[in-house]
């Protein structure tokens, strides 16, 4: 699945912050408000130890030939699964996982023939089924046959429904699943876990005028001999893999399709009459196929690949193999109406999940734990292919805003994780689908490509994923690949980035020493209140380090292996009018903290861009995560983002912009806005008078993301002249002239947040009229930057509304918060609807999100405490720690508030 897709969404819908803090103890401030009584009550009650057992291995599944029926008219379905089983040790009892079914009979017949009748009973809480024999089951082999009946479910996990339009307006539902994670014994009674894998022989019952999709390609569709309006489609044998990965679907679909170099059929599935929606997808699927057999040098093992539009989707996308499923805006793209963001997004997403063919799906992680090993890398590899297939797209650059950025940020809390995170009950699976293991994953794969070369990695990448095909992994089993083929000591050092949570500060001092400079560098833990405890303080870790200085911009001046809490280093040949800067194109995931000599000098190369956009970034955003901890004052921060007065690269401003949003942010609780909206009119008004409204080239991809970005900022600003000039263009868009799509929602929040009723109601209008996913989600999302209660109040109750699809129904609800009066009535009509909040997403990252937005903009001591006091009596289970990390953020807000308003104010009104 891909974790990107949410917070991109965010990105244009919601202030996305840029916190850190520095590990440094200079702070002695007390805590003024923090309870420790209440604190320690918190963490213990949200982190209580659940427990839980994972299936035993003394029945092992080989292959599952699997029936089913779904019922579109009242949503059940019947099964019946065949299970050839091994009998490792002999057992009267067999203990398999299942959730919502009822279990009608089981029996087991031995290879003699003898059958035993099972007797059944289902653990509601724990999702298991165990079936008792009078007999014990010998050591061998069997058939275990199971007949069971299920619900086709709302909630868009196991086997569900979702709705959709045919092209004569008639409302009809699909039959569809969702089995990650770990929702497949929703659907049947399976081993439930990664490890038991097996192969799937799924055979399925439908209308006849239905299209029937699994993973593999039909061998036999017949006609039912009792009902001639249904089909019996039987599919070939799957792989053998994890029943995470299985799917099938029933419903109706156009398709199109081409045949890739090495004769592998791609498909893209459209809803009826929407092919040509289907075109951009089929060629990044395909080229995303052939780039990945290419780089792993291992063919893609099934005769197709799918992808296909599902209008009700939980996540992004789901990498079942051999039949990915999508909701719409991630593979529909219309060339009048998708944006440059969404078009990027698509392409991001099918090579990620084109990436889990092999990792994921043909090597597996062995459990939860390594959920990593999938997901970092599906993350990490995205990025290669679409480098590309797309290379105006300077996606490398992007990385640094998509992922290592907000995984900075994540990290920096104490209610952080580790990469290798222990996990065990069910509910917590879901809540470990988050950035550390995606973003933080990739940021550290990244770290390792560089520091061992694009040769020693791939094909280390190729032995690992040889070794353990059609079989699972632990995150040991890639270093040792890695290692290897590199000779470096991978294991060692990647332990100290997966082990353990967090990361390090690295401070650098220099001195001249005639002709050479000597370099000290000191490393610690960063942390988000600025102080170390005692464990925080020894924590350490094994840092690739590379150096570049002025002398030579295209080359590394120095990589060393950092190994030590300090060390020296010895830069020959370096003048002393020479800038010295760490950590190239943000290779390594750490942050750098240089003396203020060493800053000063690097400002010129940031002003004059001899710097690259993404070093600039960087400095930019370490600087700013010091400020927030407190380490350097808001006046030397803002002396530096003077020097990034004629910026004009797009991902250099995503980090300009999330500085900005999140100072305008904290000082909306001051009485500094306006001075503020002010200041930041100034800062963008530059850029904006060289970008202006109007598309220069359409082929410009980060130029046209770079005016969508600063025309949303001047318009939470109020900037006059794109308020008015927004007002003018959405006037003439209702009236048949359309807003180039690029800056459409640039354009539709600077109306909503500034327009009379009737233009607001024009939202709700054109949200009715249009049938594309990605527009319906863009209407109703600007509405969101309105400053009015009643229309927020109006915004809210849409939410939960029958015309809100409850997949993006959290978006539309998290698009209220980005101003202070929206996140106040989002907070208490949260509080009010918080059990339809977990009815609806339990333990789905959907409420993390939620959680994590919702709470994250809040910047006071009784706000701290209203949010601990909710959460301490209403749990969402599974989301225990983004509860615990948003008070970390909402104590380091209302530090900051105390601790610079006052420096803030005097370089406002001294401007
Ligand atoms: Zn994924």
């Amino acid at each position: 699945m891909p974790l990107q897709i949410i917070v991109t969404t965010l990105r244009s819908s919601v202030t996305k912050f840029a916190t850190h803090s520095l590990g440094k103890v200079i702070r002695t401030q007390k805590n003024t408000f923090c309870s420790v009584t209440l604190q320690s009550k918190m963490t213990s009650s949200l982190t209580a130890v659940k427990t839980y057992e994972r299936l035993p291995k003394n029945v092992i599944p080989q292959l599952y030939k699997l029936e089913l029926t779904p019922n579109l008219e009242n949503f059940t379905f019947t099964g019946k699964e065949d299970v050839e089983v091994s009998i490792k040790e002999s057992t009267n009892q067999v203990i398999l996982n299942a959730s919502q079914l009822e279990v009608q009979e089981a029996l087991f017949k031995d290879p003699s023939g003898s059958t035993l009748k099972g007797n059944v009973t289902l653990d509601t809480k724990d999702e298991k089924v165990l079936i008792k024999f009078d007999e014990s089951l010998k050591i061998g082999s069997g058939t275990l046959s199971i007949a069971f009946s299920g619900i086709l479910n709302d909630q868009m996990k196991g086997f569900y429904r979702s709705k959709y339009t045919t092209p004569s307006g008639e409302e009809r539902y699909a039959a569809t699943t969702q089995f990650e994670a770990p929702d497949a014994r929703r659907a049947f009674p399976c081993w439930d876990e990664p490890a038991f894998k097996a192969q799937f022989e799924v055979t399925l019952i439908a209308p006849k005028d239905r299209t029937v999709l699994s993973n593999t390609e039909p061998v036999q569709q017949v006609q039912h001999p009792d009902n001639a309006n249904l089909q019996i489609v039987k599919f070939a044998p799957t792989p053998i893999m994890s029943s995470y990965l299985l799917a099938f679907i029933v419903g109706e679909y156009d398709f199109l399709e081409t045949i890739t170099k090495n004769k592998t059929r791609v498909r893209i599935y459209t809803p009826v009459g929407k092919k040509e929606q289907g075109q951009y997808a089929l060629e990044i699927a395909s080229k995303s196929l052939t780039f990945f057999e290419d780089y792993f040098n291992i063919p893609f093992p099934l005769s197709k690949l799918d992808h296909i539009a599902i209008p009700d989707f939980a996540s992004g996308a789901m990498e079942n193999w051999g039949l990915v499923t999508y909701r719409e805006v991630r593979i529909l793209t219309d060339p009048k109406n998708t944006s440059a963001i969404n078009r990027e997004q698509t392409a991001i997403t099918i090579a990620h999940e084109t990436a889990h063919q092999w990792f994921g799906n043909l090597v597996t992680m062995d459990w939860w734990t390594d959920l990593w090993l999938n997901e970092g890398f599906a993350s990490f590899m995205e990025y290669l292919a679409v480098d590309s297939i797309h290379p105006e797209f300077d996606i490398w650059s992007q990385f640094a805003s998509y992922a290592a950025l907000p995984a900075l940020k994540l990290d920096s809390l104490r209610d952080s994780h580790p990469i290798e995170v222990p996990v065990a009950h069910p509910d917590d699976i879901d809540s470990i689908f988050d950035l550390i293991s995606y973003e933080k994953g990739a940021s550290i794969i990244r770290m390792c490509h560089d520091w061992i070369g694009d040769e020693a990695f791939r094909k280390g990448l190729h032995n690992y994923l040889t070794k353990h095909a059609y079989k699972n992994a632990v995150t040991q089993d890639l270093w040792d690949a890695l290692e290897e083929v590199s000779g470096k000591p991978v294991g060692k050092v990647m332990g100290y980035w997966t082990k353990q949570k967090g990361y390090p500060v690295i401070k650098v001092e220099s001195k001249q020493d005639g002709n050479n400079r000597i370099i000290k560098l000191t490393q610690r833990k960063f942390t988000v209140d600025g102080t170390l405890n005692d464990e925080e303080s020894k924590a350490q870790w094994m840092v690739p380090i590379t150096i570049i200085t002025s002398q030579d911009l295209n080359k590394v001046a120095l990589s060393a292996l950092m190994t030590e809490k300090s060390t020296e280093i010895t830069l020959p040949n370096v003048t002393a009018d020479t800038w010295v800067k760490l950590n190239l194109r943000l290779n390594g995931f750490y942050r750098v903290q240089y003396s203020a000599e060493m800053l000063k000098a690097l400002a010129p190369a940031i002003s004059t861009k001899q710097l690259a956009p993404i070093d600039r970034l960087q400095i930019l955003d370490d600087q700013f995560a010091l400020l927030m901890a407190g380490q350097v004052s808001s006046a030397q921060f803002l002396e530096l983002l003077s020097s990034y007065a004629n910026e004009d690269n797009y991902v250099t401003w995503v980090a300009i912009d999330n500085c900005i949003s999140k100072l305008d942010l904290l000082l909306s609780y001051t009485d500094l806005s306006e001075k503020f909206a002010k200041f930041g009119i100034n800062f963008y008004s530059k850029i904006y008078n060289e970008l202006g409204f109007d598309i220069k080239d359409e082929k410009s991809h980060t130029e046209n993301l770079l005016r969508s970005l600063v025309l949303l900022r001047l318009a939470k600003f109020k900037y006059a002249p794109v308020i008015e000039e927004s007002i003018k263009r959405f006037k003439a868009h209702v009236a048949g002239t359309p807003i180039h799509p690029d800056i459409r929602s640039s354009v539709y929040r600077a109306v909503a947040s500034s327009c009379d009723d009737e233009t607001f109601n024009t939202f709700f209008k054109l949200y009715r009229d249009t049938d594309l996913h990605e527009e319906k989600v863009r209407l109703i999302q600007s509405t969101g930057s309105s400053g009015d209660l009643a229309r927020i109040r109006q915004l809210l109750n849409f939410t939960f509304s029958p015309e809100v699809r409850s997949q993006d129904a959290w978006r539309v609800f998290i698009c209220t918060v980005g101003t202070k009066l929206g996140r106040e009535e989002a907070w208490k009509f949260f509080k009010d609807n918080a059990d339809e909040f977990k009815r609806r997403y339990g333990s789905h990252m959907a409420n993390a999100f939620v959680i994590e937005h919702l709470t994250n903009g809040f910047a006071s001591e009784e706000k701290y405490k209203e949010v601990e006091s909710f959460f301490l009596q209403n749990s969402f289970s599974g989301h225990e720690k983004v509860v615990l990390r948003s008070l970390e953020t909402i104590k380091t807000h209302a530090d900051w508030l105390k601790r610079e308003t006052d420096s803030v104010r005097n370089f406002l009104e001294s401007i």
